[in-house]
């Protein structure tokens, strides 16, 4: 049962809703000069890494030779089963991993880059199961027959870009580019919308059962959910630039590995900062972006900016916790409030000073900065 403040403060919608208008606008004048200087700068920022991926380039052709023999050459058959599995599998591999983690709590050594301590370890073997059943049925059973009967027809009108031939690496970056920006778009009013009072209490409010979320949280949520704010933001990139199969791979697996780190509900090193989206599943009316441009130009990660998580907001490039070289606030001990509570400095030295005083106690919970253990 959810008490009612917090679903109040659950369905608040951010304070700037009335000018969102104004926002877009200077939401695409910023996207848009974004995108016309890469256009023009492209050919010098590909040019150098073309050299190096020339020098792999038949490696991967290779592959991927292999990979259009194992479909028969049935470029369909790439295009629809291809399309479905091969993200399906990445999904599962990486959330495979970070499922040992939540459900075993081994290795030990990694729950110290859990972000919201002690949350989920271990993880509730029957929430799990639920949250498993409905990842499957949004995969399988809601995707499943959308992309057979969406993506023969879209491949057909984009001239079938299923073939052999792998296209130039720098055209596949400046696709990835472009579906990072269409993402973060969609993604971000998509969510908004969710947040509206009437669609969060009927579709939203399943994915944010998870307040601290794991990485199959990701593909949690109701189906209508699932179709608009998963799906749509990231097949519309690839729709638009009629880019190969292999690329739109390429970049499903890529979105469906940063979306299960976004909800992992830990910052490891070297992977992109989950803080934002693990800010917006603990606080609700936070951070609703992906990359968090939009949520900077409608002020709708105030909170978030006013935060020590927001300190923590980048990639941890050590292997001291974030959480220790960056603490929040020291909770004072039990030993410390009651302390406080019978007047400590007017009351028994020896109960509450005793060996240790109310400042030395409370600095034991403190976690020392630079901790490596
Ligand atoms: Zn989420
Ligand atoms: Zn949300």
């Amino acid at each position: 049962m959810q008490t009612k403040p917090e679903e109040t403060r659950r369905e608040q919608v951010p304070k700037d809703g009335g000018s969102v208008l104004g926002s877009l606008k200077k939401c695409v004048f910023v996207l848009g000069s974004a995108l016309l200087c890469l256009v023009a700068a492209r050919n010098t920022i590909t040019w150098h890494v073309q050299g190096l991926w020339k020098a792999s380039d038949s490696f991967w052709q290779h592959q991927w030779g292999l990979v259009y023999d194992l479909f028969g050459e049935d470029e369909h058959l790439l295009g629809t089963l291809g399309t479905l599995l091969v993200p399906s599998l990445v999904f599962w591999l990486v959330n495979g991993s970070l499922l040992v983690v939540d459900v075993t709590g081994q290795p030990a050594a990694l729950l110290r880059y859990k972000i919201q301590e002690e949350k989920n370890v271990p993880v509730d073997p029957v929430r799990l199961w639920k949250t498993i059943k409905l990842v499957l049925f949004n995969q399988f059973i809601v995707t499943g027959p959308l992309v057979f009967l969406a993506a023969p027809p879209i491949f057909h009108w984009r001239g079938m870009p299923c073939g052999r031939e792998l296209p130039w690496f720098h055209w596949v970056v400046v696709e990835l580019i472009v579906f990072v920006l269409v993402e973060e778009v969609m993604f971000y009013y998509s969510h908004r919308l969710l947040h509206q009072p009437a669609l969060y209490k009927r579709i939203h409010k399943k994915h944010h059962e998870w307040t601290a979320p794991i990485g199959i949280v990701a593909v949690y949520s109701h189906p209508v959910e699932h179709i608009l704010s998963n799906l749509l933001p990231v097949a519309a990139g690839p729709i638009l630039m009629g880019s190969h199969v292999a690329t739109v791979w390429l970049w499903f697996c890529l979105a469906l590995t940063t979306t299960s780190i976004s909800h992992s509900g830990y910052h490891f090193p070297l992977l992109p900062s989950p803080e934002a989206h693990d800010f917006h599943h603990a606080k609700f009316n936070q951070c609703y972006g992906v990359m968090g441009v939009l949520d900077r130009l409608h002020g709708t990660d105030e909170q978030f900016r006013h935060n020590k998580a927001y300190d923590r907001h980048i990639m941890l490039l050590g292997l001291t916790p974030l959480s220790w070289s960056i603490p929040d606030k020291p909770k004072a001990s039990k030993e410390t409030l009651a302390c406080h509570k019978t007047s400590c400095h007017e009351s028994s030295q020896m109960s509450c000073h005793g060996p240790m005083s109310c400042s030395q106690t409370q600095d034991k919970n403190q976690v020392p900065m630079g901790k490596t253990e």
